[in-house]
């Protein structure tokens, strides 16, 4: 068995160790016995076959680099779209999760177009009006709620979400909004960074769970990790903040 990850723009999309969430999930693969692929595609490269795989990723960028690929990214949106309908887990951080909604009017009043695979937009508060912190929000992962921590770093606040990731249970005071993100099944966009996966992993395992089924057409049942001490980190956290 194999799991195939597709990650989108890697040169450009990697803010705040966004990439170490690959690193958890090859982790956490591994340690099972099931192989972890991981492609990258990005600007004038070959067109992925982006049904071909069980997670595709897109992480946190700055504004500049968001505008730099949005007219290449938004060329495949018939076939990513055709993607989330199969199954394929999409989880997006930050720049990514702005990315696939309709647009980003970022920090100098330019609109950089978005997906539009979901109906949310998103503005920012201008340079000097960034959320900044940790965060926890509840979320409920595989029907059971979980505490998701990351830490965000975002000028842009995303609006008319319909199904949020989470409520926020913790974060810094320049943060003005109550819900977290966008979750569907099989998709996750967050503002969460940290990298979010090696803070949270139930969550890690939840898109390894869902990705499988997608592939396999049938529930996998993923052998239980010894988590002693990411939960011991957990704790910490959890306490110290809550
Ligand atoms: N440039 C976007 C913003 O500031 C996204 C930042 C990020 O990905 N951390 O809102």
């Amino acid at each position: 068995m194999v799991y195939k990850i597709l990650y989108l723009y890697p040169d450009l999309l990697d803010l705040y160790g966004d990439s170490g969430n690959i690193e958890v999930l090859k982790y956490r693969l591994q340690k099972r016995g099931i192989e972890c692929q991981v492609d990258t595609y990005s600007i004038l490269e070959d067109k992925p076959n982006f049904s071909d795989y069980n997670l595709i990723f897109m992480g946190g960028g700055a504004d500049r680099e968001q505008s730099i690929l949005s007219e290449d990214l938004v060329k495949y949106k018939e076939d990513i779209i055709s993607a989330i309908d199969k199954g394929v887990f999409v989880l997006l951080i930050c720049g990514g999760f702005q990315l696939f909604g309709k647009y980003y009017k970022d920090a100098d009043g330019q609109v950089i177009d978005g997906l539009g695979i979901f109906d949310y937009y998103t503005v920012s508060g201008g340079k000097r009006n960034r959320n900044i912190g940790n965060i926890i929000i509840e979320s409920q992962i595989d029907g059971e709620p979980y505490k998701v921590i990351g830490f965000e770093n975002h000028g842009g606040i995303t609006y008319d979400i319909s199904n949020s990731f989470g409520k926020i249970l913790y974060k810094n005071p320049n943060n003005t909004y109550d819900f977290e993100g966008f979750m569907l099944d099989n998709v996750i966009g967050t503002y969460l960074h940290g990298p979010l996966l090696s803070k949270n992993p139930a969550l890690a395992d939840y898109i390894i769970k869902i990705g499988l089924k997608c592939k396999n057409k049938k529930e996998i049942e993923l052998e239980p990790l010894d988590d002693e001490l990411e939960n011991k980190c957990r704790d910490v956290l959890i306490t110290q903040f809550l």
